[in-house]
């Protein structure tokens, strides 16, 4: 059986590497000259930094994935960070977070007096909820929507408190403003804003804790080169500057892709690109139009630097004054933030692979709307003022180290094929989770799947992985079905 994957992302990836192993005959087609998507390096001038992800979450999900996908442990390092970050607020006080629980009520009882039992608290209900989350989310795909409706399901929707946002439920454990905000922003990571998204989303903070975050050795984006080489080693055909422009269709069915004007036949296929676009190339009467909502975007800004910075940690968050502020003028009023906070990735403390002898790489994101009308052409001053923050906050005679300086906006990302230039699919809003997201078999076409950040279970690289898991599950029990009707799974 062949199958045809449009899309060289994480999903895309993953998905060819198992579909493979489990013998069916694949071919990739990327658009791009490169495969990764979002998980790219920008490089330049000897200098060499990630250019979207940077923080390897979920270390164990990221693993097993990877094994089943055929890629051995030893074929890539991962570095525990710990402390993980440093959080520095406006009014000069600071937040450190550990992986050991006794480290951080020590850090609470000595920053953040009177927090430390709701912290505890924090961790042992968001334990319970995390496995249930897990279980019956995570690692369940709703293609058949009967399998979210269920009682259990519905029990563990109110139990995760998917009716509150993340900011709302941490009032429960936290008095203080500031460590609401250090336990809330991680909905930023997946685009989501921490006033809105539903609660369930708290559990990315929970998991920082107590899974640990990590570093790939080399840049997260190094993995593309081990993907890409067992790809080639496993037999999967990969195109590159290969552009799936449509679907075509025959009955009920998808019959073959046009690639750069070519049909390719095929008896499955998967779209990788982000979702809202990708559903353009299904015909419409097989994928009803719906209304999205994006994720926030993010300017990005990558310095090489004649020096490293021993001091400064790997990750850090350079908190703004007012952070509710900040999510307003993302979500709501959709303008240019006066005073945003800014998250600072200084790998090169801890890699010195990635800038010349005694030269350093640094990384700033801010978050910023998407979908607004905004020219970020003429915002050279608010990038100014961003490089001001991390100089005066982290980074002491920065402008004068910069050797090398790129900054990418959304524009680029919406360039790029990223739905309204989100930066991280659309967005984790209550009614764009679990069964309410598009689904690994999006349209009423029954041999077309889809892998990537805008399917459920959403973003992220290893929640990425595990959709195209749940994807690759699809296919095998439609294909074993069909088989057991006596049928190719084409008809
Ligand atoms: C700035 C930033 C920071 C991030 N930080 C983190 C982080 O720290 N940790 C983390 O886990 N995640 C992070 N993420 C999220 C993570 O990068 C994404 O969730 C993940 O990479 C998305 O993968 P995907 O499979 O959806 O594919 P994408 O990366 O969107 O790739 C899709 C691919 O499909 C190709 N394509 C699209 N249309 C076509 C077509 N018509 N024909 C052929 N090819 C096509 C595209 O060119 C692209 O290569 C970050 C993202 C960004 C942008």
């Amino acid at each position: 059986m062949k199958i045809a994957i449009a899309g060289g992302g994480i999903g895309g990836l993953i998905s060819a590497l198992m579909l493979r192993k489990k013998g069916y005959e694949v071919s990739l087609f990327e658009k791009r000259d490169r495969l990764g998507g979002r998980l790219a390096f920008t490089e330049e001038q000897g200098y060499r930094i990630d250019e979207g992800p940077t923080i390897v979450l979920l270390p164990e999900m990221l693993t097993s994935i990877l094994n089943e996908a055929g890629i051995s442990r030893d074929q890539y390092e991962l570095i525990n960070i710990n402390p993980l970050y440093k959080l520095h607020f406006k009014d000069g006080s600071s937040y450190t977070k550990y992986n050991s629980i006794e480290r951080q009520i020590q850090e609470i009882k000595e920053n953040f007096p009177g927090n430390e039992e709701g912290f505890v608290q924090f961790m042992k209900d968001m334990e319970i909820r995390f496995n249930l989350g897990k279980d019956q989310f995570l690692e369940k795909s709703f293609h058949d929507k009967r399998t979210f409706w269920t009682r259990n399901n519905l029990k563990t929707l109110v139990h995760l408190k998917a009716y509150k946002s993340v900011n709302n439920s941490l009032k429960a454990y936290f008095q203080d403003e500031r460590i609401r905000q250090a336990y809330s922003l991680q909905t930023l990571y997946i685009g989501g804003n921490p006033l809105d998204s539903p609660a369930l989303y708290s559990l990315i903070s929970f998991s920082e804790h107590k899974h640990g975050i990590y570093y790939l050795k080399g840049g997260y984006a190094s993995l593309v080169t081990v993907l890409e080489n067992a790809l080639l080693n496993s037999g999967v055909k990969v195109m590159k500057n290969a552009n799936v422009e449509r679907v075509v269709t025959e009955g009920d069915q998808a019959a073959a892709l046009i690639v750069n004007g070519e049909e390719v036949k095929a008896d499955a296929f998967v779209l990788n690109g982000d979702f809202p676009g990708a559903s353009k190339m299904i015909p419409k009467e097989s994928m009803p139009a719906r209304n999205y909502t994006a994720s926030s975007s993010c300017v990005l800004l990558y310095f090489g630097l004649d020096k490293v910075y021993t001091d400064s940690p790997v990750h850090q968050f350079f908190m703004g004054s007012n952070f509710q502020q900040h999510m307003k003028e993302i979500f709501e009023t959709k303008e240019v933030p006066s005073d945003p906070s800014i998250y600072a990735f200084h790998p090169s403390v801890i890699d010195s692979s990635l800038a010349p002898e005694g030269h350093g790489v640094l990384y700033a994101l801010v978050p910023v709307p998407s979908g607004s009308s905004i020219n970020w052409g003429e915002q050279e001053g608010f990038v100014e003022k961003v490089i001001d923050q991390l100089e005066e906050r982290g980074f002491p005679g920065l402008r004068k180290s910069i050797q090398w300086k790129k900054v990418r906006t959304p524009d680029d990302k919406e360039m790029e094929g990223l739905f309204q230039g989100g930066s991280f699919g659309i967005a984790p809003t209550l009614f764009q989770s679990g069964v309410f997201r598009p689904q690994v078999k999006p349209s009423k076409l029954t041999n077309v799947y889809a892998a990537g950040a805008s399917i459920h279970p959403g973003g992220g690289i290893p929640i990425v992985m595990q959709g195209a898991k749940l994807m690759v599950s699809a296919i095998l029990s439609d294909h074993q079905n069909k088989e057991r009707e006596g049928v190719s799974l084409s008809g």
